[in-house]
């Protein structure tokens, strides 16, 4: 099945529930069973079927079965948030003494868990150039248990080299964990190029309404049972209002990516026409850092893309900002609404230093009309030009 039949048809069996084409949501904590023998049997098997409300409920396995399906893995567990679906995908094998590979362009929240807390599990980190290709080889260490990616980064847009990388790893037994937020699973196959567990931020694209967090972590038979006991020991469980809303976000989103690929791309060109504008950094465009290797790898874009100003003091940036209308200030990013803020990416790298002095800014294209937003960021230039 081609993936946007897998988004329509996989995770829902309508005539299990009286022909309703939606799963319903099953609330629970408890699970009765009939007998004891029943009861003492589901403990041989602490995360298969329905046994008690953590361990998830049929709304839960029905998103798992959907998103496993897109993404092209064996199975997948449903957490509480993108950033649970991290730290639990790196605490199922991380202990201390290990050593961990991350990409220095990784969303902040993945770097601070490692800064600070993995730090003090005992678990040491080594940040590495996002272009580093195969070159992550002089890294490995014989303790190295995990290599993190997220490609393109969703604040700096670099393409990774994930074939050569996840190569490399293979080669060493290191597991390979990439954040597939950006790509949503639609236009990126990890587990064609290697990737062992791949991670969604369900809350962006997936549920794609900015109305509830979600994540989910999906990976191969071999390895997901250590990532459910994980999520389990450590008490998380994605509710099943939350899994219902995601599942509700994957019937319509192959059309709702496709038009944020659209608008994205017109407003990037946009931009890059602009004298502002210093660089766009969005993948698709050739003027990426890594653009071959989207072309190569990937199949889409979505509509988050950064853009590079040329220097400018920060009080033209606030004014163009503060006066837009339709894009909303505001974190995450996903949904059907356009979203901008001011980005800081020289603060958030110690392998690598950011080569631009002038401010920048991330932009969300949502599902408005594209005339509309790029009206309200010419009205935007204005003002930042009067306040220079
Ligand atoms: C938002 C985001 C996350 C975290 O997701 P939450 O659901 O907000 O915890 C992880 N990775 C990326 C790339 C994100 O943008």
């Amino acid at each position: 099945m081609k993936k946007n039949t897998i988004l329509t048809h996989v995770g829902r069996r309508p005539q299990d529930h009286h022909g309703v084409v939606n799963p319903p949501v099953y609330h629970a904590s408890t699970v009765t069973f009939p007998t004891v023998a029943e009861l003492e049997a589901s403990d041989a098997t602490p995360f298969e079927g329905v046994r008690y409300g953590r361990t998830g409920t049929p709304t839960t396995f029905a998103f798992e079965e959907a998103v496993a399906a897109l993404e092209g893995g064996d199975g997948a567990v449903a957490l509480p948030s993108g950033l649970a679906a991290i730290a639990v995908s790196l605490l199922a094998f991380l202990k201390s003494g290990d050593h961990l590979l991350v990409a220095d362009n990784v969303y902040f929240p993945t770097r601070r868990l490692c800064r600070k807390y993995l730090a003090e599990f005992g678990i040491e980190t080594t940040y590495f150039d996002p272009l580093i290709g195969g070159g992550v080889a002089d890294l490995v260490r014989p303790e190295t248990k995990v290599v993190f990616l997220e490609s393109p980064g969703s604040l700096t847009f670099e393409m990774m080299d994930v074939p050569a990388i996840a190569e490399v790893a293979r080669a060493a037994g290191v597991i390979t964990a990439m954040d597939n937020t950006w790509s949503a699973g639609l236009y990126f196959k990890p587990f064609d190029h290697g990737v062992d567990i791949s991670i969604q931020a369900a809350t962006k694209f997936i549920v794609g309404h900015s109305d509830a967090m979600l994540g989910v972590a999906t990976t191969s038979n071999a390895l997901i049972g250590k990532v459910k006991a994980t999520a389990n020991a450590f008490g998380y469980a994605a509710a099943p209002d939350d899994c219902y809303l995601g599942l509700r976000g994957l019937r319509s989103m192959g059309p709702r990516l496709a038009r944020h690929e659209e608008t994205g791309l017109r407003v990037a060109r946009w931009l890059e026409a602009r004298p502002e504008v210093e660089l766009v950094l969005h993948p698709a465009l050739s003027s990426c850092p890594g653009h071959e290797i989207w072309k190569r790898d990937f199949t889409g874009a979505c509509g988050l893309f950064g853009v590079v100003l040329r220097d400018a003091p920060k009080r033209a940036v606030t004014a163009m900002l503060d006066g837009l209308e339709l894009f909303a200030l505001g974190y995450s990013w996903g949904g059907f609404e356009s979203l901008i803020i001011p980005t800081y990416p020289a603060k958030a790298r110690t392998a690598t230093t950011w080569p631009h002095s002038g401010p920048s800014l991330r932009l969300h294209c949502g599902l408005e009309d594209a005339d509309d937003l790029i009206a309200d960021l010419e009205q935007g230039f204005a003002r930042f030009n009067a306040a220079l």
